[in-house]
This record gives C-alpha cells, sequence and structure tokens, in this order.
C-alpha cells in the first residue's frame, strides 16, 4: 500500500471512480481520459509498481482474465478490444501502479497514432 498512489487511493476510495468490475484482489474502473468508447483500467488492490515488479504469476493471470471478463462485459468480446500494459518510462507508464488498459468500440491502427 502506498500513501499517494493513485490507485491504492482509489482502492481506499479516498478517490472516486467508476467501478466497472472488482474481484478480492483487483479493481477495474473506467478511464477518467478515455481514449476509445471503452476504456478501462484493470488494477491489483495491492501496490505494485509496474509488470516488472509483478513476481506472482497467477496475480497476473487473474488480472488479464478480468481484462478479459471485462472486454466480455463491456460489449466488446465480439467486436475485439487492445489490452495494454505501459512500463516505466520509455514505456509510457505515468502512473507507478501496475495497470492493464483495456480499449474497444472502435477500430485501431497499429502502431498506436
Ligand atoms: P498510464 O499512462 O500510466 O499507462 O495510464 C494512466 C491512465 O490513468 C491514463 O490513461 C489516465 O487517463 C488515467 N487517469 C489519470 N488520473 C486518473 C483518475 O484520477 N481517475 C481515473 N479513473 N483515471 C485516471
Ligand atoms: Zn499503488
Amino acid at each position: 500500500m502506498s500513501e499517494s498512489c493513485l490507485f491504492c487511493r482509489i482502492v481506499r476510495s479516498e478517490i472516486p471512480a467508476d467501478v466497472v468490475a472488482e474481484t478480492e484482489k483487483a479493481l477495474a474502473i473506467r478511464d477518467i481520459n478515455p481514449e476509445a468508447p471503452v476504456h478501462v483500467l484493470v488494477f491489483p488492490k495491492s501496490h505494485v509498481a509496474s509488470l516488472i515488479d509483478l513476481k506472482d504469476e497467477a496475480e497476473l493471470g487473474h488480472l488479464m482474465a478480468l481484462a478479459t471478463t471485462v472486454a466480455v462485459e463491456q460489449g466488446v468480446g465480439e467486436s475485439g478490444f487492445r489490452t495494454v500494459v505501459n512500463t516505466r518510462a520509455d514505456g509510457g507508464q505515468t502512473f507507478n501502479h501496475l495497470h492493464i488498459h483495456v480499449l474497444g468500440g472502435r477500430g485501431m491502427a497499429w502502431p498506436p497514432g
């Protein structure tokens, strides 16, 4: 648990969030600045700084499974969706608590612009 971490604060309900799914170990919330009609962030409730810092393969599986469940529940299972994990500075990670972006509801070119 980190005092000032945005995602830890959301877990503690110190900052409001639009929660779309929750498990014992993870939370899924709508991104405040969505880049697609569906843009959800899936992250562990315990503080893990980035993908590199996640040592537990079962937890990684849990997060990916939740990301998939969220995509289906948000109606983009058939049309398709993108999962993105930005890691550290060059990866474009701006908040240092591991999170999976789930993006869908529009076509997305690769590589992203
Ligand atoms: P990153 O750049 O670290 O991969 O992604 C951080 C994401 O968090 C961004 O897409 C940004 O829009 C989102 N974000 C930043 N502040 C907040 C907030 O207070 N609430 C929510 N729900 N999302 C946020
Ligand atoms: Zn945190």
